[in-house]
């Protein structure tokens, strides 16, 4: 691979700070509506829970923990048996569609056979069951959604190669219609069968199928849908392309077990990494993209203030959710000098694409490029922190009071896996998180329309 030979990568201890990867039902049941998801765990995790989704569990959530006790870590209880009265309980209550069990350390230190027991409950009690090892020994943070999609995968069901579909449609369109130019028209977009995976807010989610449908590219379905019983169909002659640079599993999964095709392209994250996006997608489909530039432009210039506040700072991402490679390049491309990009996994090729345009935004922007650093350790991070001495350092709560407190501005890095980050329009947002500690800091007031006063003062 060719980015490997510019940008130097790093592997440390891992012994850095993290969400636990079962964090994903925050999102995820708030995603797909039909569904309840039951971490089996200890009160450990149930600790975890509680805190961390702050007030949502006061709002009767489609969460719950299985709490292991005693018997069931010396195996005095049955599993199987303890599984199926919680599981009728929530069929009960909540009459859920699918029921997502999602594993944990102890189940794996134990060997709970999830899997197993998965099938035979799931026909005893008549709804589906999904498996996720979403548990903190092998992932972190992002990658719990990874798992579960993997997972889903799964379940979709199986698409007729397009050649039957298309032969069937063409037909139609044949006999429906005397212009030939309509009927070549339509049989690019029958050919265009894309299914875009990662999980997003509805309302960005349709942004992305918009800025797609405006260059003839329609999106077929999505994994995860909104409804489980609306999961896209899956099979050869499909395309995926992934939205969030933390699914490297689930693109695995949709290529070796589903057969379908990966687009491998940027992230679309900032106005240039969703241009990029939707330029390889366009490209796959040999469709020349339109306005992109325009368009691109246009959001550079929207957010000049901003842009301003960034140029010749600098950043430091200590490295918790795997969304730093993207937001890095963004910010590189805004004007920063970003001087080390800690993630706690890197897969390279399915990042490729990303890892390519993060270097050729360095060349472009004639900024030194970052050191990635793989695992990082949180200890010598500091050390290097304060040699380096950052405008900023991206990172968790465990790290911010103190950073602060030795006068480095800091931005809780898990606020951007809960804010609209995708798509050109959010591409404000974005730069709102990240300038607001340095806002806060120089008292920069602005007469523009939407600068956030709110946080300016405190
Ligand atoms: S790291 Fe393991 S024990 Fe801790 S909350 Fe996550 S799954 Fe539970």
């Amino acid at each position: 691979m060719k980015t490997s030979e510019t940008l130097a990568f790093e592997c440390e201890t891992g012994n850095y700070h993290t969400f636990c990867p079962i964090s994903c039902v925050a999102w995820l049941y708030q995603k797909i509506e039909d569904s309840f998801f039951l971490v089996v765990g200890t009160k450990t995790c149930g600790y975890f829970l509680q805190n961390a989704l702050g007030v949502t569990i006061f709002a009767e959530p489609r969460y719950a923990m299985a709490e292991l006790e005693e018997g069931d870590i010396s195996a005095k209880l049955n599993d199987q048996r303890e599984l199926e009265r919680i599981c009728l309980q929530i069929k009960n209550d909540r009459n859920p569609c699918v029921i997502f069990w999602i594993g944990t350390c102890t189940t794996e230190i134990i060997k709970m056979d999830l899997e197993g027991i998965a099938p035979i409950l799931e026909k005893r009690l008549g709804i589906p069951i999904v498996v996720a090892r979403a548990n903190g020994l092998d992932y972190a943070f992002t990658q719990g959604e990874d798992t579960v999609l993997a997972a889903m995968a799964h379940r979709c069901p199986e698409y007729k190669h397009y050649a039957e579909q298309e032969s069937i449609e063409h037909a139609t369109l044949v006999k429906n219609s005397s212009n030939s130019k309509d009927i070549s028209q339509k049989k690019v977009l029958t050919k265009s069968n894309l299914v875009l995976f990662g999980s997003l807010p509805s309302s960005v989610a349709s942004q992305l199928n918009l800025e797609l449908k405006r260059q003839s590219v329609p999106v077929s379905g999505w994994l995860p849908s909104q409804r489980y019983n609306e999961l896209p169909h899956l099979g050869k002659g499909v395309y995926v392309c992934g939205v969030n640079p933390f699914l490297s599993r689930t693109a695995t999964t949709l290529m070796r077990r589903r057969k379908c095709q990966l687009v491998g392209a940027p992230f679309p994250i900032g106005p240039d990494g969703t241009r990029a996006w939707i330029e390889k997608i366009c490209s796959i489909f040999n469709i020349k993209a339109e306005g992109l530039e325009e368009r691109e432009n246009q959001i550079w210039k929207k957010n000049k203030d901003y842009i301003q506040i960034l140029g010749g700072k600098s950043v430091f991402f200590m490295g918790d959710n795997l969304l730093e490679v993207s937001i890095a390049r963004f910010l590189i491309r805004c004007g920063m000098t970003v001087y080390e990009i800690g993630i706690p996994y890197m897969d390279k090729r399915y990042q490729s694409a990303e890892l390519s345009f993060l270097q050729h935004t360095c060349e472009k922007m004639k900024k030194p490029s970052p050191r990635i650093v793989e695992k990082p350790d949180n200890y010598s991070q500091v050390q290097r922190m304060h040699e380096l001495k950052p405008h900023l350092a991206i990172t968790g709560m465990a790290h911010a009071n103190p950073l602060e407190a030795r006068n480095i501005d800091t931005k809780w890095s898990v606020e951007f896996t809960f804010a609209q980050i995708h798509g050109s329009s959010n591409a404000r947002d974005v730069l709102e998180l990240v300038t607001r500690p340095l806002r806060r800091k120089d008292g920069f007031t602005s007469n523009s329309r939407s600068l956030s006063k709110q946080t300016l003062g405190n």
